[in-house]
């Protein structure tokens, strides 16, 4: 058994309401099961070039015996099954599913990134994923320093 977090995002439709499917959607799969979630955050979108709604955002933490890879096939299909869209690079999604770290594992390949290239920039990552790690020592790894670089990007918590 792996443990893994998972980031989850949307700005479209019902979005607290698209969290919760995702994360039910996850702890469903075979081999898998949602060990805690962190609160929801509102946040502003970061990196599009357009107009977008705010996100909301939360982190999983799951255990599972399925491979980085399948694990993230499992989540395009969640995210597919939940209606998502690639109209354009960063446009707003229904659901986004990211496999932010799986423990042990680490691949730099397009269709898989693990650590998630962006985490340590992300303060809508690192700031849930806090509340699941204080000392943000996640799986060997040590993300403290860069959340505290990031007091600049604006969350609030959802009240939901
Ligand atoms: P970003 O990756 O900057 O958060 P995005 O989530 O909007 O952007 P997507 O269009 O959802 O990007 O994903 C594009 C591709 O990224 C996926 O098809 C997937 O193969 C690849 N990818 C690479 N590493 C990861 C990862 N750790 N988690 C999720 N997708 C990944
Ligand atoms: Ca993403
Ligand atoms: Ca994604």
């Amino acid at each position: 058994m792996a443990r893994a977090v998972i980031s989850m995002g949307s700005n479209l439709g019902d979005r607290a309401e698209s969290l919760k499917k995702a994360a039910a959607a996850l702890d469903r799969l075979p081999k898998c099961r949602v060990v805690r979630t962190s609160s929801f955050y509102e946040t502003e979108p970061i990196g599009v070039s357009d107009e977008q709604p705010d996100y909301i955002n939360c982190v999983a933490e799951i255990e599972t015996e399925l491979s980085p890879h399948a694990l993230l096939g499992a989540c395009l299909g969640i995210e597919a099954a939940l209606g998502r869209e690639r109209i354009y690079d960063k446009c707003p999604r229904v659901i986004d599913l990211d496999v932010i770290l799986y423990e042990g594992y680490t691949e730099l390949g397009e269709e898989l990134t693990v650590p998630h290239y962006a985490m340590r920039e992300r303060a809508f990552v690192l700031l849930p994923l806090s509340e699941l790690y204080p000392d943000l020592s996640v799986y060997g790894n040590d993300y403290l320093e860069d959340l505290e670089k990031l007091g600049d990007q604006r969350l609030r918590k959802a009240d939901i």
